[in-house]
């Protein structure tokens, strides 16, 4: 279990740090333009998705509205309609790409639901494969991800880019 190959790892050395308690990433990486660097593959004029740098099974994507809100409510009805409408295509992105035959999809709603970013509302979108095997083994409490987030981004950005 020492020995296995975690280049997410890396990416974690590298994050920039002691973030202040009032940063946000999410605010952060809207206002930078280096997409590759902090694995953004899309924006649009209500949502930014970006890979999470610290994912739970590979492909684990953010979808998270360009506006710092904390609570649905919060989001016009066009933010809301966008949203939905990055949810279904960043899944059908995964299921072709990585052949992502299930998901979970879910919010985080305020730190006692676990959400690391209460003040930003994010989606989540976890790929599933049977057994999770093909991407994930699971050992005791050790994750794997095979592919590297840089890896992972340029397949999915080439992707999307002969899509459109
Ligand atoms: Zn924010």
């Amino acid at each position: 279990v020492d020995q296995l190959w975690a280049p997410w790892r890396m990416g974690y050395v590298q994050t920039k740090p002691n973030p202040t308690a009032n940063s946000c990433f999410l605010c952060q990486i809207l206002q930078e333009t280096e997409d590759r660097e902090n694995l953004v593959l899309r924006r649009t004029s209500q949502s930014i998705v970006v890979l999470n740098r610290y994912p739970y099974n590979n492909g684990h994507l953010l979808i998270a509205p360009r506006e710092h809100l904390a609570n649905l409510q919060d989001l016009t009805p066009e933010c809301l309609l966008d949203l939905q409408f990055q949810l279904r295509d960043m899944m059908d992105l995964l299921s072709e790409c990585i052949k992502a035959e299930g998901f979970n999809v879910g919010l985080n709603l305020g730190r006692v639901a676990g959400a690391g970013l209460p003040g930003h509302l994010h989606w989540h979108i976890v790929p599933r494969w049977s057994g999770d095997t093909n991407f994930m083994p699971v050992m005791t409490d050790a994750r794997v991800i095979v592919q590297s987030l840089d890896a992972l981004w340029l397949i999915l950005n080439e992707k999307m880019s002969s899509n459109s």
